[in-house]
């Protein structure tokens, strides 16, 4: 055997919380199993208790945290086998909480939670064989290389010999850091530690994945690479995948179907598609330089337009939805100008998520990240 469990440890790898009971660096507990053996075997389908092809099942869900945070505050949904499934949502919502009592890492406060028609407060045991977490901060050793990092997360999982090296390799290909297997993972760039730290999560072959803000802090390049690792997984892998994100974009592209988490709420669920249809077409983002009562007489302007489906205020000013938006502003520009109402930006794009979001809480996820299509800008 190439490590010793508490060689390897060096303290922040590995953390012994009870005498049975170690935490691997993805943040599994691991705990010694009778059917351990060398064979990488997919793990066999329990029966499950409820929905027919729920994989997670969660009622009612509520954390209280020691000091009296409400960090999740009731909170219902289930998610089917094979489903790519999303919490969007701004820092503070409650996605971490939510992830770490389903991985069984954090006691709920109240509700119920199945994964896999296991619960979590009898049967944690069963469901940490079935699940692979990846936490929001990446934790590697960085004095091994990514393939002693991969072996020794087999090694943890009691997985050995030639069919631990096979997946390995394996996971190696998927992430595609075969050619940096042998350099030591403090060399690489943050994209290949996220990639490492994702293919550490998959030795044992997870029926369910669970990710947390997967590629926060990634540049673009990064961020893609990981989302096409994530749509093969779930894809052609058939793994169930619940991520968590602040990114519209992140959730838009992968997400089957998304909660929008708020305040330790969902406050809406659907398909990415379903919900920014509801919009009913692009959004036109107007902001103004007379401020006070500009906005509400805005509104009022906006409101009156033809084809214009809905009016929201934002930060800054105002969001209206249309289905011809583009063909509107010249409309708006001309209106805004008789009612001497000085416009400093109109811009036109398609309706997002973080619109969705803006329905539904009043206030934008990121309103710096408006991805604009078409800007007018008044002279
Ligand atoms: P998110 O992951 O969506 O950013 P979190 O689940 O981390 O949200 O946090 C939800 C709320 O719970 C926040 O108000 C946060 O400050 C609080 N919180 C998170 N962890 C703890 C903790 N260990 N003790 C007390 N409060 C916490
Ligand atoms: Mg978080």
């Amino acid at each position: 055997m190439m490590f010793e469990n508490v060689k390897a440890a060096k303290g922040t790898n590995l953390e012994i919380e009870e005498p049975d009971k170690i935490v691997l660096h993805n943040g599994v507990p691991f705990l010694p199993t009778a059917t351990d053996g060398a064979a990488v075997k997919a793990i066999a389908t329990p029966t499950a208790t409820d929905g027919a092809s729920d994989i997670i099942n969660v009622e009612n869900l509520v954390k209280v945290y020691p000091g009296g945070t409400r960090a999740v505050d009731g909170i219902s949904f289930s998610i089917r086998e094979g489903e790519f499934f999303g919490f969007l949502g701004p820092n503070g919502a409650g996605k971490s909480t939510t992830i770490q009592v389903l991985t069984t890492l954090l006691k709920k406060t109240s509700g119920s939670v199945t994964v896999a028609g296991y619960d979590v407060d009898t049967d944690a045991r069963e469901i940490r064989k079935v699940i692979g977490v990846q936490r929001q901060e990446t934790i590697l050793d960085g004095d091994l290389t990514g393939r002693e990092n991969l072996t020794l997360q087999g090694h943890l999982q009691r997985l050995h010999g030639t069919a631990l090296k096979k997946r390995v390799d394996e996971l190696l290909t998927l992430v595609e850091l075969s050619d940096v297997a042998d350099k030591r993972a403090a060399q690489y760039s943050g994209g290949m530690k996220k990639r490492l730290d994702l293919a550490s999560t998959l030795v044992h072959k997870p029926r369910v994945l669970f990710l947390d803000e997967p590629t926060s802090g990634l540049d673009p390049q990064s961020r893609v690479a990981i989302w096409e690792h994530l749509e093969t997984l779930n894809r052609d892998e058939g793994v169930t995948v619940f991520l968590t994100t602040q990114q519209m974009e992140e959730a838009d592209r992968l997400c089957h179907r998304l909660s929008i988490l708020d305040h330790g709420e969902i406050v809406v669920s659907g398909s990415p598609v379903e919900l920014k249809h509801q919009l009913g077409g692009d959004t036109i983002t107007m902001s103004f330089a007379n401020s006070g009562g500009v906005k509400d007489r805005s509104k009022r302007i906006v409101s009156g337009v033809q084809g214009v489906t809905k009016v929201l205020d934002t930060e800054t000013g105002l969001a209206a939805y249309a289905k011809n938006a583009s063909a509107l502003v010249p409309d708006i520009v001309r209106l805004f100008d008789e009612n001497e109402i000085r416009l400093t930006s109109i811009s036109v794009a398609s309706a997002s998520l973080d619109d969705v979001f803006l329905q539904y809480t009043g206030r934008r996820i990121r309103s710096e990240e408006l991805s604009k299509v078409d800007t007018w800008k008044p002279m």
